[in-house]
């Protein structure tokens, strides 16, 4: 086939399909729907931090932060999202999944994630204060712990960045 020809398909267009995304612009397009539960955390006066998880395409759970609302230190976007999807699924194991997060996920949601056996973490910002997936440590692919999900960090990592550094601007 001649590239002329290609270019003349009727059906031809510059946006790819969805079975032609690549996984980077799945995970940025996912990255965008966890931002949006981050704004909406920032507008309840809860740090903006937005989680999904996601199974075959689909959303299974989606939380932003809430430990003002429920005055709960635990009740991390996370956290919360990994509940809601084994509760949507009925079973704890979450290895056919990939969670989205906004932040580079603290101690105890890297922990829950390894215990969740979650098959993928995509997360946007570094946390350089209390990231445990590269930043301070490295627990979600501790090399002893029994589990090792697949780790993509920095997408959106500007954007995810920038909204936690406008909120703390906020606050001063
Ligand atoms: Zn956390």
């Amino acid at each position: 086939m001649t590239s002329s020809s290609y270019d003349a398909r009727p059906d031809r267009t510059d946006a790819p399909t969805r079975a032609q995304e690549s996984r980077a612009q799945l995970d940025e397009r996912f990255m965008q729907n966890a931002i949006a539960l981050a704004h909406y955390a920032t507008r309840q006066n809860e740090v903006p931090i937005g989680a999904l998880i996601v199974r075959n395409g689909s959303i299974v759970a989606a939380a932003n932060n809430r430990t003002v609302r429920d005055q709960d230190a635990t009740a991390h976007a996370e956290l919360i999202a990994i509940r809601d999807a084994s509760a949507e699924l009925d079973r704890w194991r979450l290895d056919d999944c990939t969670l989205y997060v906004t932040l580079e996920p603290c101690a105890m949601c890297a922990g829950a994630m390894v215990l969740a056996r979650l098959g993928r973490v995509v997360f946007g910002a570094w946390d350089e204060k209390a990231g445990m997936a590269g930043s301070v440590g490295d627990l979600l692919r501790h090399p002893r712990l029994n589990h090792v999900p697949e780790v993509q960090g920095g997408v959106l990592a500007d954007e995810c960045g920038e909204m936690l550094r406008q909120f703390f601007e906020m606050k001063r």
